[in-house]
């Protein structure tokens, strides 16, 4: 199964006026479509194998490889665990002293890497437009777990010579929320903890009310998938996130516009976050680059 965590504009009016909200959304597209979904060629291949080069040499004075300006970087908040969206789906947070425990901080055998993780290298698209990599508008280069909001932080490099525009709108606050797209082996109904593989296998609760509420032994429940073996195949700019929580922190450094404050302040914001992680040294990094 494929999820979306978006009422993409042409279909929001169709089903939130028979529901009253975005529910029972789920897009599919055929899976074959994906198969080369993060087999970007040239400038995004390339920004993002420097980065995983400049990460491993674990130097703190390390830089990006190849800070590129024609690309601006942003902070997202890629996802939230244990929250369904308006679309009636949740994403397990998971315990990673527990990889037995779903399901974002899952450590995957078979991925080699925690499922929060498969964002990285995948595309950056507007509006799920994602059946083609020559659509891709950027790309992700890292994720980090923030454990207080129990959400996936993202940082997204976006091609400012290929949509500038896209940029503009994020700059000035048009464009400010994104939306996971995700693969999906199966998912349990919140109601019945019933198992579906495909959309054909879901039981009355799923198929009928799913992100609604329904009266069930005595109370109302809320009605979502819990997904499980999840691999995230994209994040997109959007302008209706069902994910209402899904917005970008910041930007985090703009060629030309070196704001030393500005970029501190995100240096700090995430270092008082999380320590000393990746996303902070990285963000460290970029803001160096921009400064020299
Ligand atoms: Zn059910």
């Amino acid at each position: 199964m494929i999820k979306y965590a978006v009422c993409e504009d042409a279909i929001v009016e169709k089903i939130c006026d028979k529901a009253g909200r975005g529910s029972a959304i789920q897009l599919k597209y055929a899976s074959a479509a994906f198969g080369k979904s993060h087999d970007f060629s040239g400038r995004y291949q390339k920004m993002l194998n420097n980065y995983i080069v400049a990460q491993a040499d674990g130097s703190k004075n390390a830089r990006i490889g190849s800070y590129d300006p024609e690309f601006h970087y942003y902070r997202v908040i890629a996802m939230h665990g244990d929250v369904p969206n308006d679309n009636g789906d949740m994403f397990r947070w998971g315990n990673v002293d527990k990889p037995e425990e779903p399901e974002l901080l899952r450590w995957d055998e078979t991925l080699g890497k925690n499922v929060y993780q498969t964002f990285v290298g995948r595309g950056n698209f507007k509006n799920h437009q994602n059946d083609d990599v020559s659509k891709a508008v950027g790309v992700i280069l890292d994720v980090v777990p923030n454990f207080d909001g129990r959400f996936i932080e993202a940082l997204v490099a976006v091609d400012n010579k290929k949509d500038p525009d896209l940029v503009r709108s994020i700059d000035k606050g048009y464009v400010k929320a994104v939306s996971m797209g995700a693969r999906v082996a199966y998912s349990l109904c919140s109601i019945c903890g019933h198992i579906a593989k495909t959309e054909s296998e879901y039981c009355a609760h799923v198929k009928n009310s799913k992100g609604g509420k329904i009266y069930h032994e005595g109370a109302f429940r809320d009605v979502y998938e819990d997904n499980r073996q999840v691999n995230f195949i994209e994040l997109s700019w959007v302008t209706v996130p069902a994910d209402r929580y899904a917005l970008m922190l910041e930007k985090v450094a703009r060629r030309g516009r070196a704001n030393e404050a500005e970029v501190l302040e995100a240096v700090g914001l995430i270092s008082e976050k999380f320590g000393e992680d990746r996303a902070a040294a990285v963000i460290r990094e970029i803001a160096a680059s921009v400064r020299s």
